[in-house]
């Protein structure tokens, strides 16, 4: 763990083994924290926040500090993509492309650092200037997920460091090692004590206490609706901004004219890229009744052929699930379904390929006759789980897709763009897609509507959420007012 700028163990002594889930071997043994080491990377971050030299750090430095860490992932992508890798099985291919992404996303906050000069604005007093600024809200706690381990991170990290915070970071408690080296990057460019802090451990402890600590100004949070609930609570002691980066059961709408190849591929890759653990997976299928057949059948022949296995195999498409645990509840969804009454078409179970046997495999899985009325299609697998719905009219695509809690992304196939244009604006999720499914980059807004989240991440408005906005208003004339009438100070009161 990382602390006030030393590379510490947890208080007690615990450890946790980080297991790949390939093959379940260990990979290395990390610090396991608890309350008190968050509390001591807590104090840490509010000491350099109040107190420390980062205060004197500029706008323009704090870009150049981040321009660097891009550039520092840039160099060291190739061993940042083979631990992230080795850490949650996805594909070297992926991890690469994500390594990309989480540069890029510094790159972005690095150029964004110093543009923010205020605005003057408009007062009714003639003798006086206004002017509203952005300043640093202070402590930010960021809680991150196991599907995306850095790139969730960088995601909070970026900004919340660039408009002036200093950050706990806490990743998931199973995904911890790119987190590890970002932390090397951060020590080796030199960031002041405090300012940047990584403390390892779980949820319910380490991170209870970076959302309930007092001295704590803001919580970012990406995961789960349970835990993002318990931090919401967490945080209202003292009534901490938030942000919540939450789940999503994401529609993809696909009408009869679309390109009907492309519209097969995109359906697939929506939903099975990182074996479907990802928050805006394509999960819901929405096919026009009339192509319902032959769309389905394609999908399923391409699906047929996924080559599963260890994610630094050249050939392999799709890596195991990230846990025992999480393998379970994926099979409990897919159970679920069918006692739901919805049909399996494909996959449903473990592989039989003695090859596959220690890691965490499950087939890819789609249904067909699903409706909105089952669990399978509201809630979330987060596994490779596709099911397949129809719909016969305009209407009735987009009430279909908003009939879920959660309001995260959706796309819609079509050749008809004003029909595109109609449909996702009526979709209530902060991300549509035309035509495409899964792009994502930071000049662009990322966030959910309904349960789907608080806030944004990404983009201008991403940076906004870790300012706090001060109006400073000057009088240039000042002379008593007299509100309360005038009486002349005795002259030995003068001032
Ligand atoms: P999770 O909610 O179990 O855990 C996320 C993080 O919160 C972890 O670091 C965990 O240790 C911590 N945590 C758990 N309980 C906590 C508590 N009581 N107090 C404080 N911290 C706690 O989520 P996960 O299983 O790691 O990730 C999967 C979920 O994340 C899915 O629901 C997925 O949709 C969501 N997600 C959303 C986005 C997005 O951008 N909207 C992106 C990625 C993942």
């Amino acid at each position: 763990m990382y602390i006030n700028g030393q590379w510490v163990d947890a208080r007690l002594g615990e450890t946790k083994n980080i297991i790949n889930p390939f093959n379940q071997e260990v990979i290395c043994t990390v610090p396991r924290g608890n309350r008190a080491d968050a509390n001591d990377a807590i104090v840490a971050a509010r000491k350099a926040f109040d107190h420390g030299e980062w205060r004197n750090v500029n706008a323009i430095e704090r870009g150049d500090l981040l321009y660097r860490v891009a550039q520092k992932i840039k160099e060291h992508k190739q061993e940042l993509a083979e631990l992230e890798t080795l850490n949650t099985g996805k594909t070297l291919l992926e991890s690469l492309a994500d390594m990309d992404g989480i540069a890029g996303v510094f790159q972005y906050y690095a150029g964004l650092a110093d543009k923010d000069g205020g605005m003057m604005i408009e007062s009714p007093n003639p003798n006086s200037v206004s002017r509203v600024v952005r300043e640093p809200v202070g402590v930010c706690s960021l809680i991150a997920p196991w599907n995306y381990p850095l790139l969730q991170a960088s995601w909070k990290l970026a900004p919340a460091l660039a408009a002036g915070n200093t950050v706990v970071l806490k990743p998931a408690e199973i995904t911890p090692l790119t987190s590890i080296k970002i932390f090397e990057i951060f020590d080796e460019i030199g960031f002041p004590p405090g300012v940047v802090n990584l403390v390892l451990g779980p949820g319910s402890t380490v991170g209870a206490e970076l959302a309930e600590s007092l001295l704590v100004d803001l919580v970012s949070f990406t995961g789960g609706g349970e835990a993002g609930r318990s931090i919401m609570i967490g945080a209202a002691n003292n009534f901490k901004k938030i942000s919540m980066e939450l789940g999503g059961k994401n529609p993809n709408i696909v009408f009869a004219d679309a390109d009907f190849t492309t519209a097969v591929d995109y359906a697939v890759n929506a939903v099975f890229f990182h074996a479907g653990q990802v928050c805006s997976a394509g999960a819901r299928l929405l096919v026009e009744s009339s192509i319902h057949d032959r769309f389905v059948e394609a999908v399923v022949e391409k699906v047929k052929h996924i080559k599963m296995g260890n994610g630094f195999d050249p050939d392999t498409q799709m890596g195991p699930v990230i846990s025992a645990e999480h393998l379970a509840n994926v099979e409990r969804y897919i159970k679920l379904g069918v006692e739901e009454g919805a049909t399996l078409v494909l996959g449903g179970k473990r592989p039989t390929d003695p090859a596959l046997q220690k890691g965490f495999f499950i087939e890819p899985t789609i249904f067909i006759n699903c409706h909105t009325s089952m669990r399978i299609v509201q809630e979330e697998s987060f596994g490779p789980v596709l099911t397949v719905e129809t719909f016969d009219t305009e209407e009735e695509a987009i009430h279909l897709a908003n009939d879920s809690v959660y309001g995260l992304a959706g796309a819609v196939w079509t050749r008809d763009i004003n029909r595109a244009e109609r449909v996702v604006k009526q979709l209530r999720m902060g991300t549509t897609w035309i035509n495409d499914y899964h792009p994502y980059f930071p000049q662009a807004p990322w966030g959910g509507y309904k349960q789907s989240g608080i806030g944004r991440e990404l983009s201008h408005v991403g940076l906004e959420e870790y300012t706090e906005i001060k109006h400073i208003y000057m009088n240039t004339k000042p002379e008593p007012m007299n509100w309360f009438g005038q009486v002349q100070p005795k002259a030995n009161e003068v001032v």
